[in-house]
C-alpha cells in the first residue's frame, strides 16, 4: 500500500459512477467554433456571452497596454503601488454599474473570499443560499461565521432562518448568487432587499453570471431591478461575459474602502495583469457605447430554448441565457455529451456534486458569438442525439 493508493482508488470509483471530468483541450481561439482536440466543434460550453474572449479590440489595447506597461503588476497593490490602469478600470466599473465604487480582484473567485470574511466573522451569521456558488460558500467558511442555509430562492425560508437566529449573533450578512449558473434561474433580489431592510441586514450579490448579460446594457442584476443604492455589496467577474479574466466588487465606497485594508486577496496576492485589465477597459468602452451585442446574446438564447421546447426538451427553470437541459442520470448526460461531440458539438455533461444526484445534464451556453446558422446546427445534433437516445 502506498500512502497515495487511496486517491487512485478515489479516481476509480468516480469514473465508474460515470462522475470523472475529462478535461478537453483547445487548440483555438474562444469562439462560436473552436478546436477540440483538434477537432472543429460548435461551442456550446464557454462563459464568452458576448463574444468578447478573441474580440479584436480587446486584443488589440491588451497589445497596446503590454507594449507600454509590460505584462505584470509586480507585487499585491498595497505594498508596491497601484497602476493607474487598475485605477482606472476602477473607476470605470464604478460609473458602468452606477456605483460609488469599485474594486477589482484576481478573480470573482478571490473577491467572494474577500468580501465575506472582510464583513463577518465568529461573532457573525450568514444567510446563504442553499444553491450559492462554491467560491460563496467558501468565502463564508473563511470567515469563521455561522452559516444558515435558506431554502433556494425562497424569501419565507430566508425571513424564518432570520427570525429564528438574528438575535444570537452581533452582524449578519445576506449573501445570494444572482444569476445561478446550473440552473440559468434569477435571485428575487427585489424581495430579498426587503427582507434586508426590515432587519437592517448587509446585503450581498454575487453577479458572475449577470454581469454584462443582465440589465440595461450588461449592467448587472442590481440595474436589472432598479435596485441602485440598495444592495451594500455587487460581486462580479470579468471572466465571462467580459471575456477576460478579474473580479470586482462594487457598490457602497466605505465597503470598497475596508476591502483595500482587509480583503485578503488584495493585500496579499498580487493584481490583475497588465493586458487583463487593459482589455477589461475595453469591454467597458464596448459596452457602453451599444447595447448590440447584449441583445443579440438575448435574441439568440430565446430562439434556442424555444426550438428546444419545441423539440420536446426539459430545460428546466432557466430565465437566462444559461440553458440547462435535464437529463437524470450522470452516465446518461455523459453518454449524451460524447454523441454530440462526435455530431460536431461541444456540449460538457455536468453531474454530482456540481449540481445535486440525479440531475445530471447538458448545460448549453448561448453567446453572441453564435449566428443563426449555428443555433440550427446546434439544434439539429440535439434533436438527433436526443432521438437516438430516448430522450425526445
Ligand atoms: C464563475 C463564478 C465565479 C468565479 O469567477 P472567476 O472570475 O472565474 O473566478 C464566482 N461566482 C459565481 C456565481 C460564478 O458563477
Amino acid at each position: 500500500m502506498s500512502k497515495t493508493d487511496w486517491i487512485t482508488q478515489e479516481i476509480e470509483a468516480l469514473q465508474s459512477a460515470g462522475l470523472y471530468n475529462r478535461i478537453r483541450t483547445i487548440g483555438s481561439p474562444q469562439g462560436a467554433w473552436l478546436s477540440v482536440d483538434g477537432k472543429r466543434v460548435l461551442n456550446f460550453c464557454s462563459n464568452n456571452y458576448l463574444g468578447l474572449a478573441n474580440h479584436p479590440a480587446l486584443v488589440a489595447s491588451a497589445k497596446k497596454a503590454v507594449d507600454e506597461l509590460g505584462v505584470g503588476p509586480g507585487a499585491v497593490r498595497s505594498i508596491a503601488g497601484t497602476m493607474t490602469l487598475h485605477v482606472e478600470l476602477e473607476k470605470r466599473l464604478a460609473s458602468f454599474k452606477g456605483v460609488e465604487a469599485a474594486i477589482t480582484f484576481q478573480s470573482g473567485f478571490t473577491a467572494n473570499l474577500a468580501t465575506i470574511p472582510a464583513l463577518v466573522g465568529k461573532e457573525d451569521v450568514i444567510f446563504s443560499d442553499r444553491l450559492n456558488h462554491a467560491s460563496i460558500i467558501d468565502g463564508c467558511r473563511l470567515s469563521g461565521a455561522k452559516i444558515i442555509a435558506y431554502e433556494h430562492n425562497d424569501v419565507k425560508s430566508l425571513e424564518e432562518q432570520i427570525q429564528a437566529n438574528l438575535k444570537d449573533f452581533r452582524r449578519a450578512l445576506i449573501v445570494t448568487d444572482g444569476v445561478f449558473s446550473m440552473d440559468g434561474d434569477i435571485a428575487p433580489l427585489p424581495d430579498i432587499y426587503e427582507v434586508a431592510k426590515k432587519y437592517d441586514i448587509l446585503l450581498m450579490v454575487d453577479d458572475a453570471h449577470g454581469e454584462g448579460v443582465l440589465g440595461k446594457g450588461g449592467r448587472g442584476i442590481v440595474d436589472h431591478f432598479g435596485l441602485h443604492g440598495k444592495v451594500d455589496v455587487e460581486v462580479g467577474t470579468m471572466s465571462k461575459a467580459f471575456g477576460v479574466m478579474g473580479g470586482i466588487v462594487a457598490g457602497k465606497s466605505v465597503i470598497v474602502e475596508w476591502l483595500r485594508q482587509r480583503g485578503r486577496p488584495f493585500l496579499f496576492s498580487s493584481a490583475m495583469t497588465v493586458p487583463d485589465a487593459a482589455a477589461c477597459l475595453t469591454a467597458v468602452d464596448l459596452l457602453e457605447d451599444s447595447t448590440q451585442l447584449v441583445d443579440k446574446l438575448w435574441d439568440n438564447a430565446k430562439y434556442f430554448k424555444a426550438e428546444m421546447k419545441t423539440l420536446g426538451f426539459n430545460t428546466g427553470v432557466t430565465e437566462t441565457p444559461i440553458t440547462p437541459v435535464m437529463l437524470g442520470e450522470a452516465p446518461l448526460a455523459q453518454q449524451f455529451s460524447r454523441e454530440l461531440y462526435e455530431a460536431g458539438v461541444f456540449a460538457m455533461a455536468i453531474g454530482f456534486p456540481t449540481v445535486p444526484q440525479g440531475r445530471a445534464r447538458i448545460r448549453v451556453m448561448i453567446s453572441a458569438a453564435h449566428s443563426q446558422d449555428d443555433l440550427d446546427k446546434g439544434l439539429e445534433a440535439f434533436k438527433s442525439v436526443g432521438t437516438k437516445l430516448g430522450v425526445i
